[in-house]
């Protein structure tokens, strides 16, 4: 059954996006999936929404282009009249310890993570504000909220989204617009399938629940934010990390 409400997720072709964009049009959401660079997979997600029968349609945008951006929203506007739903997942890592860091490995992982996020809300936002409706749902990290080393770009890209969020959450509460994070932990997809072994045991050890999580993890906990049961939540941060960060 659909619900009337457009869903954009950013970077929806795999992982963690997609798995998003699957619960989404199952919650009966009419979802964009987003890519970048991975066009057939996006498509393939659109055809498994519609094989199980929700409502989906892939559109290319690299988000961290303020100006391509502001296209992709305005076009989606322009054909399903609203942006109900706005999940900025879309992210990279370039890891590598500080001293090896380069101006282009923090840039990069700055414009994507958090300019990309910025961009899609400044959009998405002045549509939401005329319906004095809006779900905004950031996807940060435990790298954001405990640091990682190896991490400075990541963290401080996941640490401002959280930043990003909050102000949001406060700007836009009186137009019943809410605005929370999620901190995934350590989740099964291709960013973390490029962790050796023995990073990935080193890792294991520190959670609590003692592994990975899947991406339906962070799916259900945004479809929980979009729907009418988080109405009262804003500015949160939310962990989904097996015990990790606690
Ligand atoms: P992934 O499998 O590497 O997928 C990343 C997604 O981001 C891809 O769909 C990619 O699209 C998209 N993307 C990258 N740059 C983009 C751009 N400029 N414009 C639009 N889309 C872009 O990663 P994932 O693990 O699913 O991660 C999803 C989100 O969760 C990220 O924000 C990540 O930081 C966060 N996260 C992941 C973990 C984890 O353990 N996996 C933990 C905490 C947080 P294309 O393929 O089309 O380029």
């Amino acid at each position: 059954m659909q619900n009337g409400k457009t869903a954009l997720v950013t970077g929806a072709g795999r992982g963690i996006g997609k798995a998003i964009a699957v619960r989404l049009a199952a919650a009966g959401y009419f979802v964009i999936v987003n890519y970048n660079g991975s066009r057939e997979a996006a498509e393939q997600v659109v055809e498994e929404i519609r094989s199980a029968g929700g409502e989906a349609e892939a559109m290319q945008c690299n988000v961290s282009s303020y100006s391509d951006a502001e296209q992709m929203i305005n076009a989606i506007v322009e054909k399903h009249g609203s942006i109900d739903v706005l999940v900025n997942n879309a992210g990279i890592t370039r890891d590598t310890l500080l001293m090896r860091m380069s101006e282009d490995d923090f840039d990069q992982v700055l414009s994507t993570n958090l300019k990309g996020a910025f961009n899609c809300t400044k959009f998405a936002t002045k549509y939401m504000m005329k319906k004095r409706f809006g779900r905004i749902i950031n996807i940060s990290s435990v790298s954001g909220v405990m640091g990682n080393a190896g991490q400075a770009n990541y963290s401080a890209s996941k640490a401002g989204i959280i930043g990003l969020t909050k102000a949001v959450a406060r700007e836009l509460a009186g137009r019943n617009i809410t605005a929370n994070a999620i901190a995934p932990g350590f989740i099964d997809t291709d960013m973390t399938a490029v962790l050796g072994d023995n990073i990935k045991e080193k890792v294991t050890e520190t959670i609590p629940m003692k592994h990975f999580g899947k991406p339906e993890d962070i799916a259900e906990t945004a479809a929980f934010l979009a729907s009418d049961g988080a109405s009262y939540i804003t500015g949160q941060v939310i962990a989904v990390d097996g015990g990790m960060s606690m």
